[in-house]
């Protein structure tokens, strides 16, 4: 049963962008759908959103949700727990649909060192290292920016942005998980960092402190939904209307105001994923 979406949080008083989303997953079908779910987010400020793919099926669907929807744009790759079905015929495609006019990133693709061993079928390490490395190629390619999935992998990340070198597009670590070291390396690097909803959890001061350091000019939001949503509404169905709440979290974590958070992610979404500003 689909878990129930909390009410709407109080509207944000500027325009802010949802970098990390998966719209198929929250439920959304058809093209009414996905207009729906961005009527809903358009409601609180969310002005567009970035909806990603983590296979095949879904790589195809994100491209269709952005031609039906001028504010959604598509991110497109294998997840890393799936790099071991990164054959011939699924790069060729992935090349293909990666190079639309309508996606803005290779992603998310990375290192996942959770799931190996706890999920059966999971890429091994070698295949996900394997996999990203090609995925960082592509981007170069491309010259679009590299959107990073790390779990429990952060120095493996690092390592193999530095052997393969970052595409000058840019790089984004979605979902950022790392503590006040890694934001620094990152920062250092020029590297975006995109907060979730896990920064307003009530165990994640480390988090917190990480988040309190990223120059604003490499910030990024995002609901990641319909996982992580944000508190007070943790466990239920989360989708990019629920940005607000991060971003006010994100804000008290750096003492600044939630509207001029807002502003600096969409101002940096529209820079990383090329992005006209809105009409306002
Ligand atoms: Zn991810
Ligand atoms: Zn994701």
């Amino acid at each position: 049963m689909r878990r129930e979406r909390p009410p709407a949080p109080e509207p944000l008083g500027a325009a802010v962008i949802d970098s990390h989303t998966h719209l198929d997953a929250c439920g959304c079908v058809t093209a009414e759908d996905v207009r729906a779910a961005m009527d809903r987010a358009a409601a609180v400020g969310v002005v567009r959103a970035v909806t990603v793919a983590d296979d095949l099926d879904s790589a195809r669907w994100v491209l269709t949700a952005a031609e039906a929807d001028e504010r959604v744009s598509a991110a497109v790759a294998l997840h890393p727990t799936r790099a071991n079905a990164l054959d011939d015929a699924a790069r060729a495609e992935i090349e293909k649909l990666a190079a639309s006019p309508r996606a803005v990133a290779v992603g998310e693709t990375g290192l996942d060192h959770y799931w190996p061993g706890r999920m059966p079928g999971c890429a091994a390490p070698d295949e996900q290292r394997e996999a990203f490395a090609w995925h960082i190629d592509l981007a170069k390619r491309l010259s679009k920016p590299v959107m990073i999935h790390d779990r429990d992998a952060h120095d493996d990340v690092l390592a193999v942005l530095r052997s393969e070198g970052a595409p000058d597009a840019g790089v984004i670590f979605h979902c950022f998980s790392g503590d006040a070291t890694l934001a620094r390396a990152c920062a250092d690097a020029g590297y975006y960092t995109s907060f979730a909803g896990t920064v307003t959890f009530r165990n994640a001061a480390p988090l917190r402190e990480a988040a309190a350091l990223v120059p604003s000019e490499l910030l990024l939001v995002e609901t990641d939904a319909p996982f992580l949503t944000p508190h007070p509404h943790r466990g239920r169905a989360n989708e990019p209307y629920c940005l607000p709440w991060t971003v006010r979290g994100l804000a008290a974590a750096r003492g600044a105001d939630p509207d001029a958070v807002a502003d600096a992610a969409r101002r940096n979404a529209e820079r990383v994923f090329n992005l006209a500003a809105p009409a306002l």
